[in-house]
């Protein structure tokens, strides 16, 4: 069974984050840059399976500029078996990726599909549903459990009212939750043996896939400030500026 997964490139969660002074995005110049934290969850659990005799192969995809190169080296250090970057220095917008994902997908007709439930950056929480509708795919998103039985996959789901827990027939796409797993640490050994690993490249026309964005950003701003806290003498006066200050009860 052969597993895809989608990693990608994003600022690293412990950075935070600036928005330029024009308004027109994030500040990225001289920021860390890491993978996915939903997709390194996503790796962990293709290899995870492929540990257990249920998956055969792994391969990472990442679309993005040349630099996505070392995200997919770090999915091979974590255990995918090869990489797949669809290079391209164009905005990629969630049905871009999608699109482009769809391609790959009738290229190397994998089992399943793994992917982030969302990226840090942008939140969309976009990419795994379009890519299931374009290919025409079960899916089941928020996984906090996967298990795969013969031509079926079972996936728990975490849900408002607790779990759920669904049975797709395989090929089929999963997006990850939090708890899914702990993605492993990833070892200096293999490391060394991911720079080995077969990465291809190709271009977004090669996939036959117009990438051009669809939605138009308009102004990127800072949260509102939050000014500093007080403390108050007795709870009279905290009820008192609640009702009257802050007019929230
Ligand atoms: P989003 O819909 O943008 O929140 O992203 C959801 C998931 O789609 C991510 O966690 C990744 O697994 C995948 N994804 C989104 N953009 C890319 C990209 N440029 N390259 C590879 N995978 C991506």
């Amino acid at each position: 069974m052969k597993v895809l997964v989608a990693v990608k490139r994003v600022v690293d969660y412990n950075v935070k984050v600036r928005v330029r002074s024009d308004g027109s995005g994030i500040e990225l110049a001289s920021v860390k840059m890491s993978m996915n934290p939903f997709d390194e969850i996503a790796v962990e659990e293709a290899v995870r399976l492929k540990e257990k005799g249920a998956a055969t192969e792994i391969i990472a995809v990442s679309c993005g500029d040349a630099k996505c190169q070392e995200t997919l080296r770090t999915a091979m250090a974590i255990g995918a078996d090869r990489g797949i970057l669809v290079e391209t220095t164009e905005e990629l917008q969630p049905l871009a990726v999608a699109k482009l994902l769809k391609a790959l997908v009738d290229k190397e007709q994998p089992a399943l599909v793994i992917l982030g439930k969302q990226a840090i950056d942008d939140d969309a929480n976009q990419t795994g549903q379009m890519l299931a509708a374009l290919a025409d795919l079960p899916q089941a998103t928020f996984a906090s459990k996967v298990e795969v039985a013969g031509d079926k996959v079972n996936v728990t789901r975490e849900v408002d009212g607790g779990l759920e827990t669904i049975s797709l027939s395989l090929p089929a796409v999963i997006t990850t939750d939090l708890r899914l797993n702990e993605p492993r640490y990833v070892t200096l050994p293999n490391i060394m043996k991911a720079k080995k690993k077969q990465l291809d490249t190709f271009k977004p026309e090669d996939l036959g896939v117009d990438v051009k964005p669809r939605l138009k950003t308009l102004k990127v701003s800072e949260p509102p400030k939050r000014g500093a806290g007080i403390k108050v003498p007795d709870v009279a006066t905290l009820v008192d500026k609640l009702k009257n200050e802050a007019k929230v009860i």
